[in-house]
């Protein structure tokens, strides 16, 4: 089984769990409460969330998932609105999050996007919640390369643990510049849209004909092919929302496929890595 290593912590499955779109309805709630739960039975032990998400309703659904015990099996993930990601508001934002998941500590915050504030002050604003025994760790989500480079020349700024990016088989510009970067530097990538529910070329992907096929010789389902393509990568995992138990389980399975380097240069050869520079992709 392929893991990820986020600094500090021990080894984590490289598949974990989303959960953009839960909390929106209530008569889904516990549908999603029940496949949270059966993904950390299956050993999907990160929870991505965000503040964003159903505006704090993931946040509260992932909270009522985790009573009973089941916060420490977590490594519990949340982001921070760019408006939100300095000063006070960043404190503020982040106690709030830490009410709706019924938790004192995240092991990982996330800046979603940047924006508002600059990267100085969100890393000031990340240290102050460390010092503060709030988060564990802090990271960056969907900047690119560029902004990658910006970050590490700000004090502090090398001690983000991972960047959170749009990245599947239909949308592979990372693999250009940021992705080999992150890899040098130990830095793990965390693989949103990993099923391509957005993203470049997403629309046909799990019928591909070539994906159907290596699906089938492996006796797996094209989803399941997707995800073992992801974390095929070397310190990428992938955070694929689920909210059935049939489709959690299929995730959590997905960790045992090898995918041959047959299989790899097919799909290759289907959907070709980068030659140039693309502009990040992002939902
Ligand atoms: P995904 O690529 O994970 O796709 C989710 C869709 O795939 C849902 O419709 C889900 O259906 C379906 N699905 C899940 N498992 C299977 C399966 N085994 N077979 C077939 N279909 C399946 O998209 P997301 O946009 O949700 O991305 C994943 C997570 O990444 C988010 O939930 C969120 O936590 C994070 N994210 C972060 C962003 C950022 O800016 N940092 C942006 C977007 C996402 P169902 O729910 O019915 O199971």
């Amino acid at each position: 089984m392929k893991n990820v290593f986020f600094s500090g912590q021990a080894a984590l499955p490289a598949i974990g769990q989303g959960t953009w779109y839960m909390g929106e309805e209530a008569h889904m709630r516990a549908k999603e409460v029940d496949a949270l739960r059966a993904g950390i039975d299956c050993g999907l032990t990160l929870i991505d969330t965000a503040e964003m998400y159903a505006d704090g309703g993931a946040e509260e659904v992932v909270g009522e998932a985790l009573r009973g015990g089941l916060r420490d099996k977590v490594f519990l993930v949340s982001k921070v609105y760019p408006w939100n990601a300095g000063g006070k508001k960043a404190i503020a934002a982040c106690e709030a999050s830490l009410r709706r998941l019924r938790t004192d500590v995240l092991d990982l915050y996330l800046l979603h996007w940047k924006g508002n504030y600059s990267l100085e002050e969100t890393v000031a604003a990340m240290e102050t919640l460390i010092r503060q025994g709030k988060i564990r760790r802090w990271g960056v989500s969907n900047l690119d390369y560029d902004d990658m480079q910006a970050l590490m020349s700000v004090d502090g700024g090398q001690a983000c643990a991972t960047n959170q990016v749009l990245y599947h088989l239909g949308s592979r510009g990372i693999e250009f510049d940021l992705l080999p970067w992150c890899q040098q530097q130990a830095m793990p990538v965390m693989a949103y849209c990993p099923l391509a529910q957005a993203g470049r070329l997403r629309r046909g992907l799990l019928e591909n004909n070539v994906v159907q096929d290596i699906a089938w010789n492996h006796k797996v389902t094209a989803a399941q092919i997707l995800l073992a393509w992801v974390i095929s990568h070397q310190g990428v995992m992938a955070i694929p929302k689920a909210s059935s138990v049939a489709h959690v389980k299929e995730n959590a399975a997905a960790l045992g496929i090898a995918l041959s380097s047959e299989d790899l240069t097919r799909l290759d050869a289907a959907f070709p890595a980068p030659k140039a520079k693309t502009p990040l992709d992002m939902v």
